[in-house]
């Protein structure tokens, strides 16, 4: 019996024979395509051109895509975007987590846009992972300016190398310039080594600092003091007021020892409140004042290409890597060489050259 339930001596429980299923049960399924069709490049670039969200952010898309066939259309994009791209200002803004950065940006970005024109908030956070819910990708940290329609904010490119990340986070520069963002600000958390790269693509780079928290460094390398155009110390409100201004003094006095700046500009100190909006325009005075001071002594420019350079390095240096370590062969090859090494048998540039020696096919 097919059914062993069925027989008499189970009462009150039946089991009837099942229906046949189809194969598939839409038999249109296979036959639609499982991906969207991917954009053309120039359908992107006129929507860029135009200022369009959408086209914008399917760019980016692209450009933050480890498909190779998504990194072709994006380059193409991005090679077509560049003579639109270059004309805005662009504000490296770190800190530590906890510094004020998100409430910062929302209030410095609102001022910004009081004069017009448009703001694109980028962030580079190479520890991130979207869906571990990144640090720097919350959009709801900054509610303002979320629901502005004249921001884009976009996360940081999920975890990756850092090179990788930050590659990402400059062409997404270009593509925002194109689409008329005249106002770019690239957000890092001082953490890290991210303040270089970021360093590498903005105009003026803004350390945000809070008054006693015990050494005043506060984990902030001397070299990310080094990079800074202003350090701003941030929550001078009720209490506080008195040890952020002792706080101004010190790094007033801590940055005296430093060498003078590569532009001439000598930076300056502020102490504001990103909560309760004091002294906003104090420190967005000071970023424009550098502005000035840079576009009448050509240090603009010349930082601008030396940047540019510094991409071309940098993108060969990433790419060479990638090649390398992704080849099945030479993770292998690795792989037995770490283990000899590890065990004493081989010396480290034994190991090492016998690797490369295979990469290079010698
Ligand atoms: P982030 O991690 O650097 O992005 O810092 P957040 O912007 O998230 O701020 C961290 C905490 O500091 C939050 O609880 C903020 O409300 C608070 N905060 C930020 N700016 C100020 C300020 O100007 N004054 C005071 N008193 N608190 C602030």
């Amino acid at each position: 019996m097919e059914h062993p339930e069925n027989d008499k001596q189970y009462t009150g429980l039946t089991v009837n024979s099942g229906v046949a299923q189809p194969p598939v049960v839409n038999p249109y399924l296979n036959k639609r395509p499982r991906r969207k069709p991917l954009p053309a490049p120039s359908e992107l670039v006129e929507g860029i051109l135009k200022g369009d969200i959408t086209a914008l952010s399917r760019a980016v898309t692209l450009v933050e895509s480890l498909a190779p066939d998504h990194y072709s259309i994006a380059q193409e994009v991005i090679e077509k975007c560049l003579p639109y791209s270059g004309n805005s200002r662009r504000v490296g803004i770190t800190g530590v987590p906890g510094a004020g950065k998100s409430t910062s940006i929302d209030v410095f970005g609102l001022h910004v846009l009081r004069n017009g024109g448009k703001l694109a908030v980028l962030a580079i956070d190479p520890s991130s992972e979207r869906t571990k819910g990144s640090i720097l990708g919350d959009k709801t940290r900054m509610e303002k300016l979320a629901v502005h329609p004249d921001a884009f904010i976009r996360p940081s490119p999920s975890a990756g190398s850092l090179g990788g990340v930050a590659r990402k986070t400059r062409e997404t520069i270009v593509l925002c310039e194109a689409a008329g963002y005249d106002n770019i600000f690239v957000e890092t958390v001082g953490v890290g080594q991210s303040e270089t790269a970021v360093h590498s693509m903005v105009d003026f780079f803004l350390l945000i600092q809070i008054a006693g928290a015990g050494d005043e460094l506060q984990g902030i390398k001397r070299g990310i003091m080094e990079m800074a155009d202003g350090i701003v110390i941030n929550k001078a409100d009720g209490d506080n007021i008195g040890p952020a201004q002792l706080a101004q003094a010190q790094y007033r006095s801590a940055l005296h020892l430093f060498p003078p700046t590569a532009s001439g500009w000598k930076p300056e100190v502020l102490t504001y409140s990103g909560y309760f909006e004091l002294g906003i325009a104090e420190v967005w005075d000071m970023i424009d004042r550098y502005f000035d001071f840079v576009k009448s002594n050509g240090y603009f420019e010349t930082k601008r290409r030396e940047q540019a350079r510094w991409w071309m390095y940098e993108s060969i240096d990433e790419q060479l890597r990638k090649h390398f370590y992704d080849n099945p062969q030479i993770r292998m090859l690795l792989e037995q060489n770490e283990a000899e090494v590890l065990a004493n048998r081989r010396s480290s540039f034994a190991a090492a050259a016998q690797v490369l020696k295979t990469y290079f096919g010698e």
